[in-house]
């Protein structure tokens, strides 16, 4: 592993006195000379913005979609999967916090030379459908994705984000006429919450969300269930309603979580705690609310019209897959989605 290339940034503005305002993530970091952003990967040198991990993978796999988690999106297909190092958001419970807070403040940057051509080729070489962007957040490396993403294209591979949704407008209008799907989070419906565990805000991440559907980009939601900090009734259907009116047929899937990071004294979610937010979740007219880290009924995709099990799964397996054309072949219903 070396240290990293750099590459000038997109989406910021120069200011007084070498300064320069980035406008890639909602954060707008107004960084001084010699200093970065929040996310530790984009660094103001002699008044340019420049990103430090184009071209540095810290991480590459090939994950089952269903990982992501996208239930409705190419199901059973594999996602060849990367990230740089660096996030904008702290989360006290990230799990991936060794590589997303890696270069915070002003560590090194570590990640192996790979181009865009290469990675192109590895998800080829493997078979995989899609590139996702993933374990980190996809936003703050925008540049490399982006570049990934314009081949990937030419190429019939389809590109995925699994993404905190803190993107600008402006940025996600640029990436997407590339950008086929979006499992974002919506950790909770508490800007306390966000401000407190993430280090963010609430109103930002509900924007993008609504963005992606103008956008036409597919998206899926996850909350990751945290006992006592986002798991009360109040918080489950504000959520649900936020989908709702939105759209009832976007995915939520809640999960549980693990100790990890900063919040190993937590316990981990009771199975009925998934319980009553799935339940909450389907009262409020949401069609399709799913069970994540945990094996179950939960996991399978159910016609909301006639109820039959359309696709099995367990764990991140498809076992039985039987959406045709887009509908229920029992009843005819119309299931949303991105279906072979
Ligand atoms: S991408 Fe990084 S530098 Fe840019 S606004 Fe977001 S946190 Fe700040």
């Amino acid at each position: 592993m070396e240290e990293t290339a750099i590459k000038e940034a997109m989406f910021y503005e120069k200011l007084e006195r070498n300064m320069v305002r980035c406008y890639l993530c909602s954060h707008h970091c107004r960084i001084s000379e010699g200093k970065r952003g929040i996310c530790g990967v984009r660094e103001n040198i002699n008044g340019t913005l420049y990103s430090l991990v184009y071209g540095k993978l810290i991480a590459s796999a090939v994950d089952p979609v269903e990982k992501k988690p996208l239930f409705h999106f190419l199901p059973g297909s594999s996602a060849y999967s990367i990230a740089t190092v660096g996030c904008n958001f702290s989360c006290l419970n990230c799990q991936n916090y060794d590589i997303s807070q890696m270069p915070k403040p002003n560590k090194p940057i570590y990640g192996e030379e790979v181009s865009p051509e290469e990675v192109v080729e590895a998800a080829k070489r493997y078979k995989c459908e899609s590139i996702a962007y993933t374990y980190t957040e996809p936003t703050i490396f925008f540049e490399y994705a982006y570049d990934i993403a314009k081949l990937a294209k030419k190429e019939g591979i389809k590109n995925i984000f699994v993404s905190n949704g803190y993107i600008t407008e402006e940025a996600l209008r640029e990436i997407a006429p590339y950008l086929d799907a979006n499992n974002i989070d919506l950790k909770s419906f508490s800007d306390e919450f966000y401000r407190k565990v993430c280090r963010a805000r609430l109103e930002p991440v509900l924007n993008s969300i609504r963005l992606h559907r103008e956008f036409n980009i597919w998206i899926e939601i996850t909350t990751l269930v945290i006992p006592s900090l986002n798991d009360s009734e109040e918080n489950f259907r504000k959520i649900a309603e936020f989908i709702k009116n939105l759209d009832e047929n976007i995915p939520w899937h809640v999960s549980a979580f693990y100790p990890a990071y900063k919040l190993t004294d937590l316990p981990p979610t009771q199975i009925e705690t998934l319980d009553k937010a799935r339940r909450i979740g389907l009262e409020t007219g949401l069609k399709y609310v799913y069970q994540g880290n945990v094996p179950g009924e939960g996991e399978n995709t159910l016609c909301p019209s006639c109820g039959k099990v359309l696709i099995k799964r367990s764990g991140y397996i498809v076992l039985k897959y039987s959406v045709k054309d887009s509908e229920c072949p029992h009843c005819g219903a119309k299931i949303d989605g991105i279906w072979r």
